[in-house]
């Protein structure tokens, strides 16, 4: 029996933002390739985000370049949906070749002859290239310090939703970037009584001098950094554009209601520990926030800009008392907390790409996506190739990247190839259009 197997030159797995931004660079080059995607383009969007959820930068920032968003002003926040529904129309515009609904199970190396062997849920293909663009939140992580308690609702922040879904009763909000703050606020708000765990984080202004961090970070420099600074791998970032956008101000949670407490450490049975750091982590995210805003005020002397001045931005509200005096032990159950959400980030899953480019620690090793077995690349990734690599708009420019690559490759493969080598080409390469 003879099998007929689809041959790609590029297959792109993952149609989020990257697969997207990737197809549209290829297409440009008019490298054929196929998207693979296993629910819908960009999935994570709509269902692995809470409802209320708005892009945490403004319209004009978090876009690919070449097409604004159809409702949001430049200056407001995308709703979740929204941000979904512009990269179908995006990947419309230029005609796409995405196919959803079929997952990646499995790609090896050929044995050989070149390329790599693609197992779908739909059946086998070759590829003579895979760029993996799978997200850089893949999978939710919960640490093991949760408590085995069957009575309190755990959840992850990706499974949070709306307060409805919550039983009645408290809950602890474990991890303050911008999904645990944000979460946190939100069932506050719903009349809920709130315990949030703060570590380490940045917090810039939403925004100073009349213009928005986004803009800030990127005539600073900061959105190019290449590399994380030293010892900051655990320190998250807490920014919002939820309710038209505001600077994230622990204190202002706290007196709203809010209990702020240290990271926490661990369970004994019913009852959370928690660092005796509060204080501390307020006091560096502090450094971070007023840290932007004198390098904000060099670049406008420095440059003479006419931006107005802002020096209310440096008055921080008193320290309310969960800082002060905090709480270094919660029983659950006597505080009347029936639920734990678990903001505390995601891990990602590469099970599935049998490959010679990890680490021992199972991390990927490349150089701005080009990984270290030819013909397999990343994007989406933090710190891809820097800080704003995994952004909508920073992996859209490390899509490029990576196109251009695979254009170099190509035109090696010709060279060995031979001038007649569309003559050898041994099977049809697929192209299939976008099914949203
Ligand atoms: C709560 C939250 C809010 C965020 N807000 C912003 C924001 O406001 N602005 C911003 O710039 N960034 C934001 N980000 C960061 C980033 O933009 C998003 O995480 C974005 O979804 C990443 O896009 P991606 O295409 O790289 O990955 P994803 O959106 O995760 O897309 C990967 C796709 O790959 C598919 N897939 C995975 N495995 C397979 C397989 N084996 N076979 C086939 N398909 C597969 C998935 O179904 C998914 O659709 C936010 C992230 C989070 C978690």
């Amino acid at each position: 029996m003879t099998v007929e197997t689809t041959s790609i030159d590029t297959l792109v797995v993952g149609a989020g933002q990257a697969g997207v931004a990737m197809s549209e660079h290829l297409s440009r080059h008019g490298v054929p390739h196929l998207v693979l995607e296993r629910a819908r383009i960009a999935e994570r969007w709509r269902t692995a985000r809470w409802d209320s959820l708005v892009a945490n930068g403004p319209a004009w920032h978090d876009r690919f370049p070449n097409m604004a968003f159809a409702e949001t002003a430049p200056d407001g926040f995308a709703p979740k949906e929204e941000v979904a529904d512009y990269f179908v129309a995006y990947a419309k515009k230029f005609d796409a070749p995405i196919r959803t609904g079929i997952e990646v199970k499995r790609v090896v190396r050929n044995n050989g002859r070149p390329g790599f062997t693609v197992e779908t849920s739909d059946g086998v293909m070759e590829a003579r290239r895979v760029v993996v663009a799978t997200g850089p939140f893949q999978k939710p992580v919960i640490p093991s310090i949760a408590p085995q308690d069957a009575a309190l609702l755990q959840i992850h922040s990706a499974d949070y939703r709306n307060p409805q879904q919550l039983p009645e009763g408290g809950v602890l909000v474990v991890g303050a970037g911008s999904s645990g703050v944000q979460i946190a606020d939100e069932l506050q708000r719903a009349g809920k009584r709130v315990f949030l765990s703060v570590g380490a984080h940045d917090r810039p202004p939403r925004a100073y001098r009349g213009r928005d961090f986004c803009w800030w970070l990127g005539v600073l420099g900061e959105w190019d950094a290449e590399v994380m600074k030293p010892g900051r791998e655990h320190v998250t970032i807490a920014v919002s554009g939820a309710r038209g956008g505001q600077t994230v101000d622990f204190r202002r949670l706290a007196h709203q209601g809010i209990t702020l407490v240290g990271l926490t450490k661990s369970f004994e049975g019913n009852v959370a520990h928690f660092d005796a750091d509060l204080a501390e982590n307020i006091a560096r995210g502090d450094e971070n926030y007023l840290s932007l805003l004198d390098a904000a005020d060099a670049y406008v002397a420095r440059n003479g800009l006419d931006l107005p001045e802002e020096p209310d931005a440096r008055l921080l509200p008193p320290d309310p008392e969960c800082v002060t005096h905090p709480l270094l032990k919660l029983d659950l159950a006597q505080a009347g907390v029936t639920s734990i959400i678990w903001a505390t980030g995601f891990a990602t899953d590469f099970g599935w790409l049998q490959v010679d480019t990890f680490d021992g620690n199972g991390k990927p090793r490349h150089q701005r996506g080009v990984s270290k077995e030819p013909g397999v690349y990343f994007l989406g990734l933090p710190w891809l190739s820097r800080r704003g690599s995994a952004f909508i708009w920073g992996v859209w420019h490390d899509a490029r990247h990576i196109a251009d690559h695979i254009v170099m490759q190509r035109k090696y493969q010709t060279y060995y190839d031979g001038p007649d080598s569309q003559a050898k080409k041994p099977q049809p390469e697929q192209q299939v259009r976008a099914t949203a």
